[in-house]
């Protein structure tokens, strides 16, 4: 068994003595990657857990260049080809594909892990939850199948687009729970207004909306509109990482932050993201989040940064029994937005946005040259029914600039301009460069 049960409930102390066993193992493992061992240049994977700071971080630009010296699995992978029995090829947002391999127990850890997730939101036996994620190039759409299904829920696999089919599936089938993006609800209302008319989303009789992908769900604005409209809980039931595991984190039905799931199987650290000097693991403390599998035979990863800015909101025993530490997600340390030595993350400035009625939940930022930059030119666009003012850019510049500390440039954009997407959607648009 390389999962230990209900190991979101338990204590640190608890998980102790597991992490020591796993990690005996894994480090083995580790050591036979000749991508370690380059990058450690001779150094051995320490006995002990809280001796890996000893090592360098990895990161994926080294899994990139090592997918192209060695295809299509990169020379950190620890098994015969034999053993792989899955492999996800993804496309990030650079546009070069990732190949990943698990082998049986690496796809059965991470349906087990990911369930835990699930299941925390809410979703088990006797849930139909029809499944909206993209299963081409992208993790997320088949891995998070498995384990919507190992919750033992009932999966109603269906993807993206075919919008109006979906809503007629919904109504047949008596669906009580949908798993997609954030941003998907929006492509449906529009579905709904336009193709069934009489029928409001909360007449589909949707209990649960299990989001995953984008971080838009934090913002206490966004997730009002969107389970007052549709009348179901709105949870962040599924974060992960694509090359460390596809879901080891998620909401529990009783908070919002983020419940760390996956203690069992993945060792984490927080680095500060400039210099990589690890951080206390702390309640209040903020950091790029750097992952050791415990267990992978595949591709296993050390001290992999993640590239997420989190928080730690929790270490104690939650109200919904569990004792996974709690965070949060600040955003992206490429989506870093520095303006006149300030962090700026997206995240916050949707908070600042979700605020004002008179938007609707689409902006983008859209930045020209490579900075530094002395004003964050933000684009709001605005709610159906409302008008461009300058009174209302004016209001919301100064919004910004009371609750994130950086002078903002708004331009209001009329009401559905910005492009809805049934993925991930930008809100960093770095013209004449990559975001
Ligand atoms: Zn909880």
């Amino acid at each position: 068994m390389a999962t230990l049960a209900k190991a979101d409930f338990l204590t640190a102390a608890d998980l102790a003595a597991w992490q020591d066993g796993r990690w005996a193992r894994q480090r083995e493992r580790v050591q036979a990657s000749p991508l370690y061992r380059r990058l450690w240049a001779g150094r051995k994977a320490p006995a002990r857990l809280a001796d890996l700071p000893a090592l360098p971080l990895s990161d994926k630009a080294m899994l990139r260049a090592s997918q192209r010296a060695t295809p299509p699995f990169g020379d950190y992978l620890a098994v015969e080809p034999e053993a792989i029995v899955r492999i996800h090829r993804t496309s990030g947002t650079t546009g070069e594909a990732m190949n990943i391999a698990l082998s049986a127990e690496d796809a059965a850890d991470t349906a087990t892990v990911g369930a835990r997730a699930q299941a925390a939101a809410g979703l088990g036996p006797g849930h139909r939850v029809v499944h909206c994620l993209n299963y081409q190039l992208w993790m997320g759409g088949f891995t998070d199948h498995t384990t919507l299904e190992a919750t033992g829920a009932a999966v109603i696999p269906f993807g993206v687009g075919n919008s109006e089919k979906l809503v007629q599936t919904i109504r047949d089938l008596g669906i009580t729970a949908i798993s997609c993006t954030p941003s998907y609800p929006a492509v449906l209302e529009r579905t709904i207004a336009t193709h069934f008319p009489g029928l409001s989303p909360r007449d589909l009789g949707l209990g649960l909306g299990l989001f995953g992908g984008e971080a838009g769900l934090d913002d206490p604005a966004f997730r009002g509109r969107l389970e007052s409209i549709w009348g179901f809980k709105a949870r962040n039931a599924n974060y992960g990482v694509s090359d460390v595991f596809c879901n080891f984190a998620g909401q529990c039905e009783q908070q919002t932050d983020l419940h760390f799931m996956g203690l069992d199987v993945l060792w984490p650290e927080l680095i500060e993201p400039e210099i990589g000097d690890v951080l206390p693991w702390r309640e209040g403390a903020t950091g790029e989040l750097v992952l050791t599998h415990l267990e992978r035979a595949c591709q296993p990863l050390a001290r992999f940064r993640t590239g997420d800015i989190v928080e730690l909101t929790g270490l104690g025993r939650c109200v919904c029994g569990r004792h996974a530490p709690r965070f949060r997600v600040i955003g992206r340390s490429d989506d870093m937005v520095v303006v006149r030595g300030l962090n700026v993350f997206p995240t916050t400035v949707a908070a600042a946005l979700g605020s004002f009625a008179e938007l609707s939940a689409e902006y983008r930022i859209r930045l020209a040259g490579g900075g530094p930059y002395d004003a964050l030119p933000v684009e709001a666009e605005l709610a159906i029914g409302q008008v461009i003012s300058a009174g209302l850019a004016d209001a919301i510049a100064a919004r910004i600039k009371r609750e994130i500390g950086a002078t903002a440039r708004v331009t209001l954009l009329p009401p559905g301009s910005l492009p809805r997407t049934e993925g991930k959607t930008r809100r960093v648009v770095r013209e004449g460069g990559s975001s």
